[in-house]
């Protein structure tokens, strides 16, 4: 037998950015990865710690409320002098909601204060009158079939796209980005950001696949994953697009 393979998880601010299931996503990666044998190792920086960044193979960052994120925004922007060559590079990430809408050049709380983000996105967000709050599907051309991504969302902020941004999906139900243009998160390079929370990676086994080969490629290590039975995901994944289907239909009947 070989040396058993490693796969290192860094999980930024997870006292301050974990709404709605987040962790779920770093449990998600961390099952599906030791299914294939990895041995996963999380590691979790708060505010100022000390990252070495030789250890991190993928980066999580969850969502958070708008004193969350304005109590971790300085220290955000600061790690972003390290964060963003190596996003460029390739380093996978997935961030959700008030992380997603701090990769983008600002995000406007609720209250009208203005926090300056990372700029990674060619993307801002501005202060909406009312919450987005429900579950989502939307169809992404980033994995392969099925197209469909499913989740829930929860944010007062509505995020638009400049022209050289790339949505990750369009909505089929659901608000997204600004419940107005129809797109919902946003991809570039290696780095997904998105509204949807913590059932994200549990009910899309093929987001989190990509995200974990994206991590094996940063290394070097362009190797197949091995299959995984995923029957409870899939149906858990196809209950929320049937719900959606119905609304749909439902929506459509009324009009
Ligand atoms: N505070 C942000 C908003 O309301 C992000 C919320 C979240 O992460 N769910 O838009």
């Amino acid at each position: 037998m070989g040396e058993q393979q490693s796969l290192r998880i860094l999980y930024l601010y997870p006292d301050e950015m974990n709404l709605y299931g987040d962790r779920g996503n770093v449990l998600a990666l961390r099952r599906r990865a030791e299914w294939r044998g990895f041995a996963v190792e999380v590691i979790a920086r708060g505010i100022a710690q000390p990252l070495n960044w030789d250890l991190v193979d993928l980066v999580f960052m969850g969502g958070g409320e708008d004193s969350h994120q304005a109590r971790i925004v300085d220290d955000f922007l600061a790690l972003g002098e390290s964060l963003l060559p190596r996003l460029e590079a390739g380093l996978p990430m997935l961030a959700i909601c008030g992380a997603y809408q701090l990769l983008g050049q600002s995000y406007q709380t609720a209250e009208g204060q203005v926090l300056p983000g990372l700029g990674f996105f060619d993307a801002w967000t501005e202060a909406g009158r009312e919450r987005a709050i429900g579950d989502v599907v939307s169809e992404t051309t980033l994995t392969g079939a099925p197209k469909t991504v499913v989740g829930f969302e929860n944010h007062g902020g509505l995020t638009y796209l400049g022209s050289s941004a790339t949505p990750l999906g369009r909505v089929l139900l659901g608000r997204g980005n600004n419940g107005k243009d129809g797109t919902e998160g946003a991809v570039k390079r290696h780095v997904i950001g998105t509204y949807l929370h913590g059932s994200l990676l549990p009910k899309n086994p093929h987001l989190t696949d990509l995200l974990l080969n994206w991590a094996l490629s940063y290394r070097g290590r362009d190797e197949e994953l091995a299959p995984v039975d995923e029957t409870l995901e899939w149906a858990a994944h196809r209950v929320i697009v049937a719900r959606a289907k119905r609304e749909r239909a439902d929506d459509l009947r009324k009009k």
